[in-house]
């Protein structure tokens, strides 16, 4: 079954656009968690961040800043939040990357909960050294 995302660039679904870039629309969340929430998509069917090109990701950035800033002066929101879910783990349902902007007009509509707890410095560095081979 092809991409739902792929489904509505080709306008084989409807979508309600927002605004669309060389590379890269951006159009509502058909289940929004705030009023004004958007999906901005690149039109090149990839699932993870880090097969953008350089290009693309600069627009897909560029553009929901401008749809961030959108959502303030003609929506009221008060704050935005930019997510990506990657992977079925971290809650990626559509596997054709897609970054939304979530914008926020009180506290509190919203929770992200993190359990965030202090780690050793022996972890953390174990843990910085593994990365950075990575990164090589
Ligand atoms: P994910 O969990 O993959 O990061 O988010 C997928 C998002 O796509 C969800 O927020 C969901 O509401 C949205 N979505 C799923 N199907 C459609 C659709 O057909 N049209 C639009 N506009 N959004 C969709
Ligand atoms: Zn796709």
């Amino acid at each position: 079954m092809e991409c739902v995302f792929c489904r509505i660039l080709k306008g084989e679904l409807p979508k309600h656009e927002v605004a669309g870039r060389e590379r890269c629309v951006a159009f509502l969340d058909i289940n929004p968690a705030t009023r004004g929430h958007t999906l901005v998509v690149p039109k090149r069917h990839v699932e993870r961040l880090s097969e953008l090109s350089e290009d693309e990701a600069a627009e897909v950035l560029r553009l929901a800043g401008e749809v961030a800033e959108a959502c303030v002066s003609r929506l009221g929101a008060a704050g935005v939040n930019f997510w990506i879910n990657q992977g079925k783990v971290a809650g990626q349902v559509v596997p054709h990357l897609h970054l939304h902007v979530v914008p926020r007009y009180a506290e509190g509509e919203i929770r992200v909960e993190m359990h965030q707890k202090q780690a050793e410095q022996g972890e953390l560095e174990r843990v910085a050294q593994e990365l950075r081979k990575g990164l090589e």
